[in-house]
């Protein structure tokens, strides 16, 4: 069967929505809606601009309206725990939620279940590496939304040696450890200024840019400009994924480090919702295909 080259929007299609202050920049519905067009689901994914105080009201219409579920992006990610009904263990130990599911049972009750697929989708290319990730030492740049992501799912997959959180507001990286302690069985976790960083960069395993550092427009900026602090051996994995080769990544790899690019986390992170939705296979290089105009080199 040849792929349908639109969506068919009828009287039994399922909506999906992102949920998000700006939404116009996403290219969530582009990913979602390739998806349910090339595997004729009977699904549309539509992106609402939810002000701070709309989310109770947004949340009570995904229950009223038959919704198969939602996306959650700034600013409401951390209030969206208070609204779901359950949470997965991830977007429990994260404290944020990315994505909905809406569970209708036979008799029409509808509960909402909170996960973060971000974990999921920042591992997805690390799990191949597992044999030199596992106790290594690594480094995170940034402590904010993503950086939380990624330290959980570092500290719980890998159980590195040390892992150094490079902030540049300190207390949010402080707040982090914290909240994290329990998962840091090994006392692995250490904060440093931006300044302090360069011996636990040049030491480890894997560093990962978790800051908007070299995002479009701003192409031609590094969150680490110092390239000779990267050396063959090292991964360098950047959560930017527009442009998806950045600055950071084209000097790392110059220099010898394997690199990943931010795109494979977010179509990662899109296929762990899609497949709480759909129970399909997010076919990634259709959505890949689909993205490609939009992104930047
Ligand atoms: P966020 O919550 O705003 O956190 C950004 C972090 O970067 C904060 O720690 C911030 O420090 C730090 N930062 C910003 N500019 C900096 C600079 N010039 N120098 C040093 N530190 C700086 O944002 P987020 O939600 O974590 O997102 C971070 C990046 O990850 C974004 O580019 C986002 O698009 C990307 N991301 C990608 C994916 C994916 O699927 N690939 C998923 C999630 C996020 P302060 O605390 O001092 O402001």
């Amino acid at each position: 069967m040849k792929p349908a080259t639109e969506i068919a929007i009828r009287a039994t299609t399922r909506p999906v929505v992102l949920l998000g202050d700006p939404v116009a920049h996403s290219f969530s519905p582009l990913i979602h809606n390739t998806g349910f067009r090339v595997q004729r689901l009977d699904y549309v994914y539509l992106a609402c601009r939810v002000p701070r105080g709309a989310l109770p009201d947004a949340v009570a219409g995904l229950r009223a309206l038959g919704f198969a579920g939602a996306n959650v992006t700034i600013p409401h990610k951390e209030a969206m725990l208070a609204l779901v009904d359950q949470c997965t263990p991830h977007a429990q130990a994260i404290g944020a939620i990315n994505t909905v599911i809406c569970h209708i049972d036979a008799q029409g009750a509808v509960t909402l279940i909170g996960d973060n697929t971000d974990v999921i989708g920042f591992l997805e290319p690390l799990r191949p590496l597992a044999d030199c990730l596992t106790g290594a030492e690594m480094v995170v740049l940034g402590a904010g939304g993503a950086a939380r992501a990624v330290v959980y799912a570092l500290l719980t997959e890998f159980r590195p040696s040390r892992l150094t959180i490079a902030a540049r507001t300190r207390a949010r990286a402080e707040a982090m450890a914290t909240d994290f302690a329990i998962y840091d069985t090994r006392q692995a976790l250490q904060i440093v200024s931006w300044n302090e960083a360069a011996p636990a960069i040049r030491r480890a395993c894997l560093v990962v840019n978790a800051t908007p550092v070299g995002m479009h427009p701003h192409v031609e900026a590094s969150p680490w400009p110092h390239v000779e602090d990267f050396s063959p051996g090292q991964i360098v994995y950047d959560l930017v994924y527009n442009p998806v080769q950045t600055r950071l990544l084209r000097e790392a790899a110059d220099r010898g480090a394997t690199t990943i690019d931010g795109l494979t986390m977010l179509i990662g992170q899109a296929a762990a919702a899609y497949q709480h939705w759909t129970g399909h296979t997010l076919p990634r290089q259709a959505v890949q295909a689909a993205l490609q105009p939009l992104l930047q080199g």
